[in-house]
C-alpha cells in the first residue's frame, strides 16, 4: 500500500515499524541562496553571529562550533536549549548535515529540533539514506513519517517551517488538547496538524507528562559529525 494510502494515526504501527511504507521522494527545487529574512515581529535566536540565546542544559554556556554564518554540532558536547522558554510558536530554521557523507541509517547527520524539549522534529540525512519511516528527517520522531521525503542532498542548505501547538493539561494532569504540530521542509508540507500521543522517544512512546506552558527549544548533539544549523528564529502565536 502506498505510504498515502495507510492510516497515519501512529496507534495503527508499531514504534519504528519497518513495514510503514517510506514516504514518496518530492524534488523542492534548489536550496535558497541565501538564508530567509527574519519577520519583523521575530524573535531572532541564531543569525549567525553568536549563540548568546542558547545553553547547554547544565546551564554552561553553548559551546556548539561557529562558523562563518552557522553553528556546527560540537559532538560530544551535548545538546543546546534557549535561555528563552515558549509555547505556542512558528519556528523557522536552516539546516544542513556533513557534505562528506559517513554512516548510514539513524546515523547520518542526526540531529533533532525539540519543541518545549520534548517534541522531536527529526534532523537526519535523508537523502537516498532508508530507514525506519517514522524516523527519518521531518519525522515526528516514533509517530508521524513525513508526508514526502523532500530532503535536499548533503551539503545543501534545508529549511524546516513548523508551527507548533504546545499541548493543554486539565487540573489533575490529563491531556486536554494535544500537542499539534505542522511542518514544512524545504517548503513541502509534511506534517499536516498532526496530533502528538504524548513525548517523542526511542523505541517508546511514553504518555503525556503535565508540564509548564512554556519550555525552552532544544537542539540535538546525536554524536553524528558536522550538522550544522543557521538562521533560527521564530514568531509567539500565545
Ligand atoms: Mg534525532
Amino acid at each position: 500500500m502506498p505510504a498515502t494510502a495507510q492510516p497515519r494515526t501512529p496507534v495503527y504501527w508499531k514504534i519504528h515499524d519497518t513495514t510503514r511504507a517510506q514516504p514518496p521522494v518530492v524534488n523542492p527545487g534548489p536550496a535558497p541562496d541565501a538564508p530567509q529574512p527574519a519577520p519583523s515581529d521575530a524573535i531572532v535566536l541564531f543569525d549567525g553571529d553568536n549563540l548568546d540565546a542558547w545553553e547547554h542544559p547544565d546551564g554552561e554556556s553553548a559551546s556548539w562550533t561557529l562558523r562563518e554564518n552557522y553553528v556546527e554540532v560540537d559532538t560530544g558536547r551535548g545538546d543546546i536549549r534557549t535561555k528563552e522558554a515558549f509555547g505556542d510558536v512558528q519556528l523557522h530554521l536552516e539546516w544542513m548535515t556533513n557534505p562528506s557523507v559517513t554512516g548510514s541509517g539513524q546515523g547520518r547527520g542526526n540531529s533533532g529540533v525539540f519543541l518545549m524539549g520534548t517534541y522531536e522534529v527529526q534532523v537526519l540525512d535523508s537523502y537516498e539514506n532508508p530507514t525506519y519511516p517514522d524516523g527519518q528527517a521531518a519525522a515526528l520522531y516514533g509517530q508521524y513519517p513525513p508526508l514526502a521525503n523532500a530532503t535536499r542532498p548533503p551539503g545543501e542548505w534545508q529549511t524546516y517551517d513548523i508551527v507548533f501547538r504546545r499541548p493543554h493539561f486539565d487540573k489533575d494532569g490529563s491531556v486536554v488538547t494535544p500537542a499539534r504540530v505542522t511542518v514544512y521542509h524545504n517548503g513541502v508540507l509534511v506534517q499536516d496538524r498532526v496530533g502528538l500521543t504524548g513525548p517523542t522517544a526511542h523505541h517508546d512512546r511514553p504518555p503525556y507528562e503535565e508540564h509548564a506552558a512554556r519550555l525552552p527549544l532544544r537542539l540535538q548533539d546525536h554524536g553524528d559529525g558536522a550538522v550544522r544549523y543557521r538562521n533560527i528564529w521564530l514568531r509567539e502565536l500565545e
